[in-house]
């Protein structure tokens, strides 16, 4: 059994704590913003689709004390005034932010680089990186006022090591760890910022990226969130600047 079964959240483990998920409507995000909610926080719900996110809200009401906030906002589009926005929004609702899971993300055409389209390129680093930047940016004032924030940015084997067609989605990735230490040096020892490689998982992305692979030899989302909650809650207080692997990390 992989080490992160082995660290047991507490129930209460995110109570009092507001934490916003990025493509909270499918996949891993989604499986996040459950997993918090149940632990005890208020999620805000951010995603492209809304009819993903109100179906995510639904659950979440049915199955726990807390109502989130659905934020129906395609990433592709976002900017310093919808992130200014988003900032009065959740200062209204709760007065405080105290973590950001940022998880959405364009897989792009898996092309080499000679062929790879321009338009392409630019739309994967917008949503994967430039919009996490900004989300980052904008929503620090109520990040540094929460006593252990924490901010998780979600990486990729390829955004390590890169190899061959995977062209802007690896390079965003290896950004967003750019980014990661460049804020952890920054933030320390307010906010802790890490990144987060869920590896292969059963979701939509993976099944776009090998559609010749059985989904079930692979692991679901919901086996990760052991590492999910370790990071944005108190256990995980001081760590920061460091770059977790799903399957291999021990609390
Ligand atoms: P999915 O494609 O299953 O889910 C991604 C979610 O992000 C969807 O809800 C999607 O919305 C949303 N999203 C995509 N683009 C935007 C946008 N422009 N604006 C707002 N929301 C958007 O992906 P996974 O759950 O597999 O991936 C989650 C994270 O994990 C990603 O960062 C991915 O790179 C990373 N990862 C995944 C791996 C895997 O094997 N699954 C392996 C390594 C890393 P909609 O529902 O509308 O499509």
């Amino acid at each position: 059994m992989p080490a992160e079964h082995d660290y047991q959240p507490r129930p209460g483990l995110l109570d009092d704590r507001v934490i916003l998920v990025t493509g909270a409507g499918d996949g891993i995000g989604r499986a996040a913003a459950l997993a918090y909610a149940e632990y005890g926080a208020d999620v805000v719900l951010l995603g492209r689709t809304e009819k993903k996110l109100d179906a995510v809200f639904d659950e979440i009401v049915a199955a726990t004390k807390t109502r989130p906030v659905v934020v129906p906002a395609d990433l592709l589009h976002a900017s310093e005034d919808a992130v200014t926005t988003l900032y009065h929004a959740i200062r209204r609702e709760y007065a405080r932010l105290d973590g950001i899971l940022h998880n959405a993300s364009l897989l792009g055409p898996r092309e080499p680089i000679a062929d790879y389209p321009v338009q392409d390129w630019q739309d994967v680093m917008q949503v994967n990186v430039n919009a996490a930047f900004m989300l980052t940016r904008g929503l620090l004032p109520l990040l540094e006022e929460a006593p252990d924030a924490s901010v998780l940015f979600t990486s990729s084997g390829v955004g390590r090591r890169g190899r061959a067609n995977w062209g802007a989605y690896a390079v965003s990735k290896f950004a967003v760890e750019g980014l990661v230490e460049v804020l952890a040096d920054e933030l320390a020892p307010d906010v802790r910022v890490n990144s987060l490689n869920p590896g292969a998982t059963r979701t939509a992305m993976r099944a776009a990226a090998y559609p010749e692979e059985d989904p079930a030899t692979l692991p679901s989302a919901e086996d990760h969130m052991p590492l999910y909650l370790y990071l944005m809650g108190p256990d995980a207080k001081g760590i920061s600047g460091r770059r977790f692997d799903a399957g291999s990390w021990m609390p």
